[in-house]
């Protein structure tokens, strides 16, 4: 198992720790109660967690550029699940222009690239964007499926879990998105 950030084909590690579980179910808690707080005000929690950090806690930056911001999921379904929000208030991609659309559809399959490059065993990454937040934020989630795993839409989702291997994971991911995007696409 390599956690060498410096070179692709990265091998998250799957299992938590009891502490490293109960960390996660203690952060999960607190988040979650901001954001009921927020949602309850009729505050966008993602407008206001860009503008001050202080609602999602610590996270595993990938890129952070003027219009998208792309971070590993807090409580991901599979390593390597990843959240591409686009940073101006929208509900959903139906109030995008065709330039932001483009935009931030490149920055999906850029990223979908890099995801499959950077982590050992990426086999396919779904592309699911949700909007029933009572107050939505326009965000697509990019969720690896690794190679063996079951496939299919009555197995479109796996349980949540923590993060493991954050910052060298996010790193990984990060390098490979530049070589994709240094290359001019793939
Ligand atoms: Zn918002």
């Amino acid at each position: 198992m390599s956690h060498d950030a410096d070179s692709y084909g990265f091998c998250p590690r799957t299992r938590a720790s009891e502490d490293e579980l109960a960390r996660w179910k203690e952060r999960r808690r607190i988040v979650g109660e901001r954001v009921a707080d927020l949602n309850a005000r009729g505050i966008c929690y993602q407008c206001r967690e860009l503008a001050t950090g202080d609602v999602l806690g610590p996270q595993h930056l990938i890129i952070d550029e003027p219009d998208v911001r792309v971070v590993l999921a807090s409580d991901p379904r599979s390593p390597g699940h990843t959240i591409v929000v686009w940073k101006p208030h929208a509900h959903d991609f139906t109030e995008l222009d065709d330039d932001a659309t483009a935009r931030l559809f490149s920055v999906c399959r850029d990223a979908a690239h890099a995801l499959q490059t950077a982590i050992s065993g990426v086999e396919r990454v779904y592309q699911v964007t949700m909007c029933d937040g009572p107050v939505n934020h326009l965000h697509v989630q990019l969720i690896p499926r690794y190679a063996g795993s079951p496939i299919g839409s009555r197995r479109l989702i796996d349980p949540r879990g923590p993060v493991l291997d954050g910052d060298l994971l996010a790193g990984a991911i990060a390098t490979a998105y530049e070589d994709t995007v240094g290359d001019g696409g793939p």
